[in-house]
């Protein structure tokens, strides 16, 4: 719209000086009247009668130009003839204006590489244009840059070849062939006792699987530990222990029974015995035969005691000894309280033996080994010593306590003898 009016302004300019008639100043005439148009950028804004040029710019509207357009004076035709002009003639009047920009501004679309580029001049005051656009041609494309994307086993890389200066392509890209898979490597994952094991073929270069997997069968056995008590068994309920599957770690677990409780303990009533009840024993004498036993677990002889020390003694290992005739009673007592007492006739003359006995009679021994006769007294107090002999020193042999040595095969008498008594035992010699 601006544009339009600017052109338009520009075209009454253009007019204006080919009439060359400023219309200021002309001579005064009488004449008839004639109706007088004023046309500002061709449109009608007032209509007078007038009968010269006089009248024609003293009745002229107020006109003012836009931007760069200065409104300088009207204009009529350069053959108007006042003279010969009647009232119903029309002149018109035509508002001419000047246009005088102000400073050029210089504005620069830099060329692309494939774009052209420009200067255009405009006025700093109206925006107009004053002069036609400067082109800058197109720079065309600079220095190619390669980029290149590997190729992978699987997909395919390439070239791209760019502009340096734009980053557009400038010529179709080179293409590199995927290389295929590299070698295969294989991973083995053992199988245990549940769970199945595979074989997997991957490439040694990507990594990804280049064959279907192979299973190996879980094995089945499980390989249980020893075995960890994991809940204590009570009185009241039963415990849990946990087997663990050295191999797989599965675990399965057993009852332990419940805890019994102890009973309570019974007090336990000390005893002691002796292996006899009396005994006879000549003056002067003494005798080591008295033997205490049956005591419970933990107890032991504490001591011994005599009831006349002026007819028997007994020293701390039960040794009596008969001081002079008379009776006496020798008590044997234990730590935990038991106690029990032999009666001791003490007499002038000395103790006859009765009887001699033997643990055993016949033996049958295999060649090398031993066996110990044991001969008792009877009474136990008979001073008589006992003696063993043997009647073949080349099959069994016998010492002085009575222990019997098999020596080669073959049968052996050995005659125990103590006073007047004797007792035979037979050996018999294996191989
Ligand atoms: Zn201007
Ligand atoms: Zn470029
Ligand atoms: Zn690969
Ligand atoms: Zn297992």
């Amino acid at each position: 719209m601006i544009k339009n009016m600017m052109q338009q302004t520009k075209r009454h300019l253009a007019m204006f000086l080919a009439a060359a008639v400023v219309v200021t100043g002309l001579p005064v005439m009488n004449a008839d009247a004639a109706q007088v148009e004023y046309v500002v950028n061709g449109e009608v804004k007032k209509v007078v009668s007038a009968n010269d040029a006089d009248a024609v710019s003293q009745n002229a509207p107020q006109v003012s130009g836009n931007g760069c357009e200065k409104f300088v004076g009207w204009s009529v035709s350069e053959n108007t003839d006042w003279e010969s002009l009647s009232d119903n003639d029309v002149v018109t009047a035509t508002a001419k204006f000047e246009t005088i920009h102000g400073k050029t501004k210089e504005t620069i679309t830099e060329a692309t590489c494939t774009e052209d580029g420009k200067i255009e001049y405009t006025c700093e005051v109206c925006g107009e244009t004053v002069s036609a656009n400067k082109v800058i041609p197109a720079t065309g494309h600079g220095a190619t840059k390669t980029t290149t994307t590997e190729a992978t086993c699987t997909e395919d890389g390439k070239i791209e070849y760019t502009c340096e200066v734009c980053g557009e392509s400038v010529s179709d890209n080179t293409v590199l062939k995927a290389t295929g898979h590299g070698a295969t490597k294989t991973t083995t994952t053992e199988a245990t006792c549940g769970k199945d094991g595979k074989i997997e073929y991957t490439c040694e270069v990507c990594g990804e699987s280049v064959s279907a997997n192979e299973v190996i069968p879980a094995t089945g056995q499980h390989k249980w530990d020893a075995g960890k008590v994991t809940k204590e068994p009570t009185t009241e309920a039963e415990g849990v222990k946990t087997f663990t599957c050295s191999v797989c770690g599965a675990t399965k677990t057993e009852a332990i029974a419940k805890v019994v409780k102890p009973e309570e303990e019974k007090p336990v009533t000390p005893t002691v015995k002796l292996n006899v009840k009396k005994i006879t024993l000549q003056v002067k004498k003494s005798t080591t035969a008295v033997v205490a036993s049956g005591m419970v677990k933990g107890d032991k002889v504490a001591s011994w005691t005599s009831s006349d020390k002026k007819i028997v003694t007994v020293s701390k290992s039960g040794k009596i000894t008969a001081k002079k005739v008379g009776k006496a009673t020798i008590t044997v007592k234990t730590k935990l309280g038991a106690k029990a007492t032999l009666q001791v006739t003490v007499q002038k003359k000395a103790v006859q033996l009765k009887k001699i006995s033997v643990n055993k009679t016949k033996v049958t021994l295999k060649k090398g080994k031993t066996f110990k006769i044991v001969a008792t007294k009877s009474p136990i107090t008979a001073q008589d010593k006992v003696t063993f002999k043997t009647n073949n020193k080349k099959v069994a042999t016998v010492n002085s306590k009575g222990v019997v040595k098999a020596k080669k095969p073959g049968k052996a008498t050995i005659t125990v003898k103590a006073g007047k008594k004797t007792k035979k035992v037979t050996i018999t010699v294996k191989k």
